[in-house]
């Protein structure tokens, strides 16, 4: 027997138009490209997002049609969001920081027939356009007076295409199943591989976004995402701040500058920001540099990479708390997600400040489990680690395209490729990506927590622990620091601060300093890169 309960769909279109019915003089503020601060509110968002959608439709968009984006947090990237997801089309965001011949392969493997473009990427554009087989035209998103001066064919001014529309939109009766946005991941070996997000994915991934013990989103909240809606949706903030009432400030082009993220936190009052690390030691720098301080914030939630517990101390000395969270572009990204249990407040507090290291506990949404090599699944005692799976509403069940990948091997579940342990409060701790583990006499020994010994110790300002083949234990892990602007690290002082935090043997054997360590296009440290680098180092 069924229950006699509305058989409503969850559509992401339906969360703006409830952010316009009640919180329609909520703002959403942007640093914009054309280098001022440009606010307005959700009433106002809506009603250019119902003249979007009518462009799209006036343009010959089909439901199913992929819409690519190339573009910083903003505004206009913010209605392209929802215009999509609105009539039916899905929005491809695409990370211009790829190599070309990776944006090439996914623009053309999407099938994209639009492109909406920041001015800022015209050259990069022009540089792919002859490559790229389905695109009709490109949008530069910008007013008349800012379009960019370009060799490229059919290409459309944005604001002259939402002039033409009215502030309202038929929009469609669409299944909740239906897909609304499409984010590649970087892809460490093949090429990269299609997320393909679903209106009710989406929308069930903003409710568990919000909870009180997961992000805490409420009408009271300032939250600024300085993780770029190119690269899964900005972990959901844009989709969490209207359905929750939240002011929402993007950072636009100014994500990896200190005075701007400083000034918008201050300036607008922001209470909750999300990032990766590398963001935030970037601003820490900033505010040692030149003073300032954090006064509204309240959380930080750190996540993409692990979150070395000397940020976690920086920050508690502005007296802002650390969420750290994990996830992944296949899960719409929020996996877990650190809140402290009420038992933890009587103990003491260096164990307390453990316990905040740890990356996070589950979410009700997300069902997780941890196995051997045999795919047995281990118990969750904190000690043993296996390989972290996980199933749940907003977790991808395969690849766009069908395309294969042994991460769906065992029917209704996604094995996400890290190693983690989980403990008896349901506290997950990864551990290492698979590939990154080092393996020293038969016994695995973890990058991550290495890297986090190093950057704890003065002077170190970003280390990366790789595997480097080893004449007798197989593999030994090397230590690649970049030191602080005028630092000079005394290599045996940085090694024996290892002493009394990691077991002996997992202490790295050499130390390597460098001027710069490679990063993915998402901003994490990138490991391969790293490898390629070192392929040739031998141990003295
Ligand atoms: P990519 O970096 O390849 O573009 P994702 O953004 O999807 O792809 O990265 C997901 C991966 O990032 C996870 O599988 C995990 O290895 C790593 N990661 C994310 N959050 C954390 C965290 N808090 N601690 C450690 N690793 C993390």
């Amino acid at each position: 027997m069924h229950g006699l309960i509305m058989d409503r769909a969850l559509r992401i279109i339906d969360i703006l138009r409830h952010a316009k019915r009640n919180f329609p003089k909520v703002e959403i503020i942007s640093e914009t490209l054309e280098g001022f601060r440009h606010r307005y509110t959700y009433a106002d968002a809506y009603a250019r997002t119902a003249r979007l959608a009518g462009a799209l439709t006036r343009l010959g968009a089909q439901p199913g049609d992929r819409i690519g984006t190339l573009a910083f947090n903003t505004y206009r990237h913010f209605e392209l969001y929802f215009a999509t997801a609105g009539s039916g089309t899905v929005c491809h965001t695409i990370n211009p920081r790829l190599f070309t011949e990776q944006l090439v392969y996914i623009i053309n493997h999407a099938e994209d027939r639009w492109l909406f473009v920041d001015v800022c990427f015209t050259g990069l554009i022009e540089s792919i356009a002859p490559q790229l087989n389905t695109i009709e035209a490109i949008v530069f998103l910008a007013d008349r007076q800012h379009m960019p001066t370009t060799t490229l064919p059919n290409v459309l001014c944005y604001e002259e295409l939402l002039d033409d529309e009215a502030d309202d939109f038929d929009w469609l009766d669409i299944d909740e199943r239906t897909a609304s946005g499409l984010c590649y991941t970087s892809g460490t070996t093949g090429h990269p591989k299609g997320a393909l997000y679903s209106n009710r994915g989406i929308v069930l991934h903003s409710m568990a976004f919000g909870a009180p013990d997961c992000i805490s989103l409420s009408m009271r909240d300032v939250i600024m995402p300085v993780v770029p809606m190119f690269h899964v949706n900005a972990w959901g903030s844009p989709f969490a701040a209207p359905m929750f009432g939240a002011r929402l400030v993007l950072p636009g082009p100014k994500m990896l500058d200190g005075p701007t993220l400083h000034s918008l936190i201050n300036e607008e009052g922001v209470t909750v920001s999300l990032g990766v690390p590398t963001i935030w030691m970037a601003l820490m720098q900033y505010l040692r540099d030149n003073g300032g301080d954090l006064e509204p914030m309240d959380r930080a939630i750190i996540g993409g990479s692990a979150c070395p517990p000397a940020l976690m101390d920086a920050f508690r000395g502005y007296g802002v708390r650390v969420r750290h969270a994990w996830g992944m572009t296949e899960t719409s990204p929020l996996g877990v997600l650190n809140t402290p249990r009420p038992e933890f407040t009587d103990w003491p507090v260096e164990r307390q400040r453990e316990m905040d290291t740890r990356t996070g506990h589950g979410v009700f949404g997300m069902e997780m489990k941890i196995v051997d090599e045999n795919n047995n699944e281990l118990p969750w005692d904190g000690e043993k680690f296996g390989a972290l799976k996980v199933r749940g509403p907003w977790v991808c069940s395969s690849y766009y395209k069908g395309e294969h990948s042994s991460a769906f091997d065992e029917p209704g579940w996604f094995a996400t490729g890290d190693v983690a342990t989980i403990d008896s409060y349901g506290f997950v701790q990864i551990t290492d990506r698979t590939k990154d583990l080092i393996k020293s006499g038969g016994e695995w020994i973890s990058s991550i927590d290495l890297e986090n010994v190093a950057v704890g110790f003065d002077g170190v300002a970003e280390a990366a622990v790789i595997s480097i083949g080893h004449p007798k234990w197989g593999e030994r892990p090397l230590l690649v620091v970049v030191p602080e602007p005028g630092a000079t690290i005394d290599k045996t002082a940085l090694l024996e601060h290892y002493h009394d935090k990691v077991a002996k043997w997992w202490i790295p054997d050499a130390v390597e300093f460098v001027d710069e360590i490679p990063h993915t296009a998402t901003g994490k440290i990138s490991k391969l890169r790293l490898r390629e680098r070192f392929k040739d180092y031998r141990w003295s």
